[in-house]
């Protein structure tokens, strides 16, 4: 066992993976599409579509970039880049690719997987495009259970219902997962967001509103990093809003009982994608303590993947 080292800051992301200061919902994922660019993503009409019979238009729900086709009282989308390339074309190649292969020829288990699904992972991670769990850590149909929010955070119990703590519960209660792993990542604009707050920070903004559940880590990066620069002390909070989110996972009774019995495990992990490096580490829970003002974190089992 071993109390939380230091975090090694030492790796700066380059500035092209850096958020603006000034965070909106279009920036936080670190988007490169600008509102500019995105008004080129344009419908294109067949020629005889106007003309076609029992096919209207209609638009006036959707985003400029989407039109959709009502044919014969079937919808279909139609969404086609500048470009002229169909993105739909590609999921539907990417899915009858995926039903060849991994479907198909293991037929049996996804048989079983139709009338039960027992995955030993509950997954949280942030909703940024960049950080899939499956993509990096590889899980299969059937082996995780995940949450994607922003900033990968865990409400403490007291804040009441979120979906996230809905999907603690029956991963937790009902799925009886054996471990509960919160993923963090570089360049996370969430965090950005967080640090980049005045106070509270806007009480009718939707991001500000999630993001303040990382408060008590902003405070804690804060103290523990004022000397480092803004981008050091964003990557600081990085990984210390992981181990807030797990001291916070043990204000569920239910999960802490589990917890105190051994029957699951909560783990720490931290996704590096400007040097492709993943950390791991789980909960010492007999020497972790809730009961200090702000709670204080023991691991054991770290592990650098690189
Ligand atoms: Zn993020």
């Amino acid at each position: 066992m071993a109390f939380l080292s230091p975090i090694s800051l030492s790796h700066d992301p380059p500035t092209s993976l850096i958020a603006p200061r000034t965070i909106d919902s279009t920036q936080i994922f670190g988007s490169k599409l600008k509102s500019g660019e995105l008004q080129h993503t344009q419908l294109r009409l067949t020629a005889n579509s106007r003309t076609t019979p029992g096919l209207t238009m209609s638009a006036s729900r959707e985003p400029p970039a989407l039109t959709q086709e009502h044919r014969n009282n079937k919808l279909e989308t139609v969404v086609e880049t500048e470009s002229g390339t169909d993105l739909f074309d590609n999921l539907k190649r990417r899915f009858l690719s995926f039903k060849k292969h991994k479907y198909m020829e293991n037929l049996e288990h996804y048989e079983q997987l139709a009338k039960n699904q027992e995955p030993k992972f509950m997954v949280i991670a942030c909703a940024d495009s960049r950080v899939c769990p499956s993509a990096i850590l590889g899980f299969q149909p059937g082996e995780s259970f995940t949450i994607r929010n922003i900033a990968n955070l865990v409400p403490p119990f007291e804040k009441g219902p979120s979906e996230t703590n809905a999907a603690l519960d029956f991963s937790v209660n009902t799925l009886k997962v054996e471990n509960i792993l919160v993923i963090g990542h570089s360049c996370c604009g969430g965090i950005r967001a967080l640090m980049s707050m005045e106070g509270e920070g806007d009480s009718s903004n939707f991001i500000h509103n999630w993001v303040i559940h990382g408060k008590n880590a902003k405070l804690k990066t804060k103290a523990a990093a004022s000397n480092l620069n803004f981008d050091q002390q964003c990557k600081h909070c990085e990984k210390e809003s992981i181990n807030r989110s797990l001291l916070n996972l043990l204000t569920y009774p239910w999960i802490e009982e589990k917890v105190r019995e051994g029957v699951l495990s909560i783990h720490g992990g931290y996704y590096d994608f400007v040097d492709c490096t993943f950390e791991k580490w789980t909960m010492d829970y007999k020497e972790t303590s809730l009961n200090e003002e702000d709670g204080k974190i023991s691991v054991k089992d770290r592990l650098f993947w690189c």
